[in-house]
């Protein structure tokens, strides 16, 4: 089923995977990540593409397996700044092959440590945009896809109204519903769900939030996705920096507060990026199940 379809009757909660990482590429431990997710009753699974599309294939094989073997929505994520049409193509293909429905279309990143090479190299895609018009070209609309979108404005945007006109470029090319990088202050994303609306962005505009559940990481996070900390939850980080437990109720709870606000807001839907810890959204769900009722999720 096409996540598209599913918005038009309710606002979604949905998670994000990653294929695990490890020396010998065994990917066995996400089945239980998703089977502890799938008590939680998802709308939809996403699954990322690495970068450069270091996992292409296990992100095929994981969000088949979401599909077909545990009978959630998946969404599998697509990158394509180092891909040939050929390779996309052939990604696409196999998605179609075990009834994935979804993608997620995304420009993405060179892989560190090898910009200079990319840079100099004639890409054959070189935004999101041009992928959708790809896909949509070769398989029609047989694929829902949607985008990425940045409360607080893509690193290398040079403002928020650049930015803004890019993202209406991606969704007229075929982008059915956006998902925002993480932020921490929902006045980031209620800025941004007002001014698309203006310029006529009327696709739904899902939530990403990131549980961060241990200072060192929620720091090196937020630098590299370019979202701000509050002063109240950078006051949290310097008081229990070293009281990983305390750190991990602190995630917990200020997520779950965000979660709050934007069910109050009328949020089209609440993205969770996992970080492959179920246990963690268990605890934000066991925190506020009347709340996740009222977006018609019992
Ligand atoms: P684009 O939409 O192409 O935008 C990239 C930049 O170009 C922006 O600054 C934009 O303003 C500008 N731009 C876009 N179109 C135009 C245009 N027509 N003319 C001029 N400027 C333009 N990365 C991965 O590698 N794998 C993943 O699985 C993954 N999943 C993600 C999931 C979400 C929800 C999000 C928010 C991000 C994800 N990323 C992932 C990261 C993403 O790949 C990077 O943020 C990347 O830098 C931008 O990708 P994009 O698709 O948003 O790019």
């Amino acid at each position: 089923m096409k996540i598209s379809e599913l918005l038009k009757e309710k606002a979604t909660i949905s998670f994000e995977v990653f294929p695990p990482k490890n020396k010998e590429g065994d990917i066995s431990s996400i089945y239980y990540t998703i089977e502890e997710l799938a008590k939680l009753d998802p709308d939809f699974i996403s699954v990322t593409y690495g970068a450069g599309g270091s996992s292409k294939g296990k992100t095929v094989e994981i969000a088949s397996a979401i599909k077909n073997k545990y009978q959630i929505e998946s969404v599998a994520h697509l990158s394509c700044i180092t891909s040939t049409k050929e390779d996309i193509l052939t990604e696409c293909r196999a998605l179609k092959e075990h009834n994935v429905d979804n993608i997620l279309s995304l420009r993405g990143d060179y892989p560190a440590g090898e910009e200079e090479k990319y840079r100099g190299m004639d890409l054959e895609f070189h935004y999101a945009s041009e992928l959708n018009g790809f896909i949509r070209e070769n398989f029609g609309d047989s694929f829902c896809l949607s985008g990425a979108c940045y409360p607080e404005v893509h690193q290398e945007a040079d403002c928020f109204r650049d930015d803004l006109e890019a993202l209406k470029k991606k969704v007229d090319a075929g982008a059915e519903y956006l998902i925002t990088q993480i932020f921490f202050d929902n006045s980031y994303y209620y800025r941004l769900v007002k001014e698309a609306r203006k310029i006529g962005i009327d696709v739904p505009i899902l939530a990403g939030i990131m549980p961060v559940t241990n200072a060192k990481s929620l720091l090196r996070t937020a630098k590299l996705c370019g979202c701000s900390i509050p002063f109240q939850l950078s006051t949290m980080i310097e008081t229990y920096y070293n009281y990983p437990e305390a750190m991990k109720e602190i995630g917990i709870n200020y997520a779950a507060h965000q979660i709050i606000d934007l069910i109050t807001n009328g949020v089209d839907g609440i993205h969770i990026y996992t970080m492959n810890k179920p246990e963690i959204a268990q605890r934000i769900f066991g925190n506020i199940p009347t709340v996740l009722k009222e977006l018609n999720h019992d």
